[in-house]
């Protein structure tokens, strides 16, 4: 827990230090070297996370970013276009590597609460446009949607993006950062979240809660070429089991458990709408993420920020009045309740 006089941190899923028992698998990982595929624990890592998502193979990334900008790349090229939401992880918070490194145009859409609607996905979709304009070669899609407060995308509507883009040929990728979430949340599997795009990145360094690492997953041969650029990159690594042996534990211990930090922000939320009515659609934290619309009480993001700070609760001023609180394994229901009474002492108004 970062800084002094942090006693309950909201400000990330990230935030969260490997367990003991996490320390132990991590010690005891057989390694090897990835570079040559020769680490068996990694090995066991992309196979079981790819099966998990009912994809061919998986290969394991340091970060979120470099899973999901491979692949873009995967999909798409210089002069091509991917499609996303206005607030997508891949378009606002990975520093512009699409452009960067791939020359990808993009073009957005917005949503409410994040969530993607087919009818105007699909309406901005723009296939095989030539010589004239920008060709769409990808449909990007965040689930759950962080910078829209953990919303989950409908599964009924992945469905008809997928069916409406596939007869064009245009690719679709999650950004699945949080997918366990949305798993958690709605039962649906993993494998039919799997089942509705051509490739998915998954972090198991949010609230799994390793240290570190993201898997991307698809077919056998885009992984095989993933693996390319992941090297070309700088991210080939050596005796990485150590780290995918942290995501292994995480999965089996620490994915069930996502319920309890669901149940936690929605119990802050629906204290902090009782506070401060509208500053915040109770029904629209359907996973680990508030997120505070704090001008609807005439406030500035930045002082409700120091104002939880003066109770030892840590969050985010996201946008200048919005701000983000975030569940994970190592907030429990008594650091709840000291958010809680927290947001009673910053949020009212007299
Ligand atoms: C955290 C996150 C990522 C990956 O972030 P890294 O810090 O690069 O691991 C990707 N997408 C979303 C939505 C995220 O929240």
């Amino acid at each position: 827990m970062a800084g002094t006089g942090v006693r309950v941190d909201l400000l990330s899923d990230t935030v969260t230090v490997p367990t003991a028992g996490m320390r132990r698998a991590m010690a005891d990982a057989e390694v090897g070297d990835d570079v040559f595929g020769e680490d068996p624990t990694v090995r066991a890592l992309e196979e079981e996370i790819a099966a998990l998502l009912g994809h061919e193979a998986g290969l394991f990334c340091p970060t979120g970013s470099l899973a999901n900008q491979l692949g873009l790349r995967l999909h798409t090229g210089p002069g091509r276009e991917v499609i996303a939401d206005s607030l997508a992880h891949i378009l606002r918070a990975e520093l512009g590597a699409a452009a960067t490194f791939s020359g990808i145009t993009s073009r957005t859409w917005t949503s409410v609460a994040g969530r993607a609607d087919p009818a105007t996905v699909l309406g901005l979709m723009l296939p095989g446009a030539d010589a004239y304009q920008v060709s769409t070669a990808l449909i990007a899609l965040e689930n759950t949607h962080n910078f829209a407060g953990g919303t989950i995308q409908p599964y009924a509507a992945l469905a008809a993006i997928r069916e409406g883009s596939r007869p064009h040929g245009v690719a679709m990728h999650l950004d699945g950062a949080r997918l366990w979430n949305a798993h958690v949340a709605t039962g649906v599997s993993m494998a039919a979240y799997g089942s509705m795009v051509d490739t998915v990145s998954v972090c198991l360094s949010k609230g799994l809660g390793a240290p570190v690492g993201s898997v991307l997953v698809g077919s056998r041969a885009a992984m095989a070429e993933a693996r390319v650029w992941r090297k070309r990159y700088g991210a080939g690594m050596r005796q990485v089991g150590i780290l995918a042996a942290a995501g292994r534990y995480a999965v089996t211990h620490h994915l069930d458990r996502l319920a309890d930090d669901h149940a936690r922000a929605r119990r802050f939320a629906e204290a902090a709408a009782e506070v401060a009515p509208g500053i915040v659609t109770v029904a629209d934290v359907e996973t680990n993420i508030v997120l505070l619309d704090v001008g609807v009480i005439g406030r500035a993001a930045a002082e409700v920020v120091a104002g939880f700070a003066e109770h030892g609760v840590r969050c985010y001023a996201m946008a200048p009045t919005k701000v983000r609180l975030v569940w994970h394994l190592d907030v429990d229901d008594a650091g709840t309740d000291i958010a809680i009474a927290a947001a009673r002492a910053t949020l009212f108004t007299p």
